[in-house]
């Protein structure tokens, strides 16, 4: 079965830093102890794994695009 991928993002201004995103889904994002936001470790990733750390997010800041 082909893997459909997709690019996704954080939307900055709703995300609280919770650090499920990063918890969940390590090979998506990894948390920036700068900031205390995630960031992105892929361009692109499989719309499941997107839509699974997606479920995760308290405050539903993760979008696909
Ligand atoms: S799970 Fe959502 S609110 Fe928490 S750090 Fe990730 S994007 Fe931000």
């Amino acid at each position: 079965m082909e893997t459909i991928l997709t690019a996704y993002s954080v939307n900055p201004v709703c995300c609280n830093g919770c650090g499920a995103c990063a918890a969940m889904a390590p090979e998506l994002f990894a948390m920036d102890e700068a900031t205390e936001k995630p960031v992105l470790l892929l361009a692109e990733a499989p719309v499941d794994d997107v839509e699974r750390a997606m479920a995760f997010c308290p405050h539903d800041c993760i979008e696909a695009d």
